[in-house]
């Protein structure tokens, strides 16, 4: 079966306001970004640069940096649809080494245990105290837990910003899904790393 993808733009130029902007580093540790990792996503290695070039930017202009985790114990329900995989404390479980979280510059790391990076974390809750209602959204994997987090997002009204360079998945379709949804479905900003710059604060 073939299907059509419909169309969509890359916004060229993503202005954000710094003091109402969050960058959400989703799900990149071991088990998913290393080849020999419990769950391996080919080209999730591939997105470290541009995720790099995300948070140098978040930090230039004073951006939280905030982390989701994936996170299991034994028994964990999700095991028997994936296997095991990101057990709390093991080395497949920490984020990758090149996009470690600084705790001196006050990255945040929100453990999770479903798809969704609001479910069951105290995310919301830190973004609202915060005055953030823009979130810049990538890791992976695509159709997954970076479109369940984003979903979540925009559900609760946060605007989400889809860099679509810093966003891995399994197939190429699924890459498109997530690229769809967020963009069409939630009404998203889909664009590049690159493209991501800042705009004056207004009031
Ligand atoms: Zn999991």
């Amino acid at each position: 079966m073939k299907v059509e993808v419909p169309e969509y733009s890359l916004a060229e130029s993503a202005p954000v306001d710094p003091s109402r902007t969050a960058l959400i580093v989703v799900d990149m540790q071991n088990d998913f970004v290393r080849l020999d990792g419990a769950l391996p996503i080919e080209d999730a290695a591939g997105t470290i640069g541009a995720i790099e070039q995300l948070r140098n930017f978040a930090r230039r202009e004073s951006i939280p940096v905030f982390y989701t985790q994936d996170s299991h114990y034994a028994g964990d329900p999700e095991f028997a649809i994936w296997g095991e995989h990101c057990c709390v404390g093991t080395d497949g479980w920490e984020i990758v080494q090149e996009l470690a979280p600084d705790e001196a510059l006050d990255d945040r790391v929100f453990r999770k245990d479903r798809y969704d990076g609001f479910f069951g974390t105290n995310l919301d809750t830190t973004l609202r105290q915060r005055g953030i209602d823009t979130l810049i959204i990538c890791g992976t994997v695509a159709n997954i837990c970076v479109l369940y987090t984003a979903a979540s997002a925009a559900i609760r009204w946060y605007h989400v910003i889809l860099p679509v360079d810093a966003v891995s998945a399994i197939t190429e379709f699924d890459l498109q899904l997530t690229i769809r949804q967020v963009g069409w479905l939630f009404q998203g900003t889909i664009t590049r790393s690159s493209a991501l710059c800042a705009t004056e604060s207004v009031g």
